[in-house]
């Protein structure tokens, strides 16, 4: 019988050391390791940016976790590739699965680092994309050109205004074109969304965030299920080489052992903090998927189990009152980044979405996003109040 989520986060690629009898995965800081005769491996591994004991402890429980809602018989084929960062993760899967010519679809409102690698960085090497809503089917559609369109990229729920793709429906459609699907699932994490079994090629992951879920470590992950597409990104892993150190290899695991728990307090809180912004004279607008009036809710409660710890929401009284709130704060830390255990405060149109400005990706100057953390509910809601004033 498969495992449960809860239960595959704290086991998988976690067997006790065969020797020691550690029950946590040793961090092996060798760059190379000693040959039994040349090409005679032990547990094959011979050089660190091929293969690491760390990181194959990792890549071993990112594949189980993103595997829990596929049927038995495909959770084996599903693999997984650690990388330095999440972008370093989008660099390389870009490079494997596009070529000079190659055109891809992005949300128009895509993670600012992930369209400025796509337009900024790829642009230059003939990888040619075009913006669409990743919340509107048939803009998707017209975005693609048949024959040319060779990976249509989702992210949901979005950030900083939470729009929701439906992954199911978008990947039906990328496959009808031939085209791969991959998604960026670091805003709702494994534990909420398992895109693989919803029809995606390939799931990435900055672990930076909710997976490492500490706020001391950047890292990233692709996750497939198709081996040509497994070989294909392993080769560019090795051959590229941004791949990530033993010890942040570690950090990443030992995060995702509390990932479930540390979501449910993430969403738990996150609903208590939308009940109150959205009854708060000072707010104008409050976007979270789980409220019935957002556009994505129907598609959100049925591909994510619960709708995250990610808030934002638009000040009454304009940017400059924004801001003031934003420094208020004083559990809240005015910081970029998510996912953490600790409650963050930004203001995107100044910090994580200033390079948006004059985009089609800029946002309301009005606008605060909220990663919501751990802490106890009384104490976060009691600091938003004053800070609203
Ligand atoms: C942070 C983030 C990334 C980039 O990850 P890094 O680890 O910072 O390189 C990609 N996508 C989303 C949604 C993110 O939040």
């Amino acid at each position: 019988m498969s495992q449960n989520f809860e239960t595959v986060a704290i086991h998988a690629g976690q067997t006790a050391d065969p020797h020691t009898g550690a029950v946590v995965p040793a961090i092996v800081n060798a760059s190379t390791f000693k040959q039994d005769g040349v090409g005679n491996l032990r547990g094959g591994f011979e050089y660190a940016r091929s293969g690491n004991p760390t990181r194959s402890a990792l890549e071993t429980l990112l594949a189980a976790i993103e595997a829990v809602d596929l049927p038995q018989n495909e959770q084996r084929s599903v693999q997984a590739f650690a990388f330095a960062s999440g972008l370093a993760a989008e660099d390389t899967l870009l490079h494997a699965v596009l070529s000079p010519g190659d055109h891809l679809v992005i949300p128009d409102d895509a993670y600012g680092g992930t369209y400025r690698l796509v337009s900024k960085v790829l642009a230059k090497w003939g990888i040619e994309h075009t913006p669409a809503p990743v919340n509107d089917l048939a803009a998707i559609e017209a975005a693609i050109q048949p024959g040319k369109t060779k990976l249509v990229w989702i992210e949901t729920p979005t950030n900083p205004l939470l729009n929701i793709g439906d992954i199911a429906a978008i990947s039906e459609l990328a496959h009808r074109h031939g085209a791969l699907v991959a998604v960026d699932n670091t805003f709702a994490s494994s534990f909420l969304q398992q895109p693989l079994a919803l029809g995606a090629d390939v799931v990435v992951h900055s672990t930076t965030k909710y997976l490492g879920g500490h706020s001391d470590v950047i890292g990233g992950a692709l996750i497939v299920k198709d081996a040509k597409l497994a070989e294909s990104i392993k080769f560019h892993q090795n051959a590229m080489g941004a791949i990530p150190g033993p010890n942040d290899c570690w950090l990443v695991i030992r995060g995702i052992k509390t990932l479930s728990v540390r979501m449910e307090r993430h969403v738990s809180n996150a609903k208590q903090i939308v009940d109150f912004l959205v009854n708060h004279k000072k707010v104008a607008e409050v976007f979270y998927p789980g409220l019935p009036s957002h556009p994505g809710h129907e598609v959100a409660a049925k591909q994510m189990k619960d709708f995250g710890g990610m808030v934002s929401f638009r000040h009454k009284e304009g940017e400059l009152a924004a801001l003031k709130m934003i420094e208020r704060t004083k559990v809240f830390t005015l910081a970029e980044s998510l996912g953490g255990v600790e409650s963050l405060i930004e203001h995107p149109a100044r910090m994580t979405h200033a390079s948006a400005a004059g985009s089609p990706l800029e946002v309301p100057k009005d606008l605060i996003r909220l990663s919501v953390g751990i802490e106890n509910i009384e104490d976060l809601l009691g600091d938003l109040s004053n800070a609203l004033g």
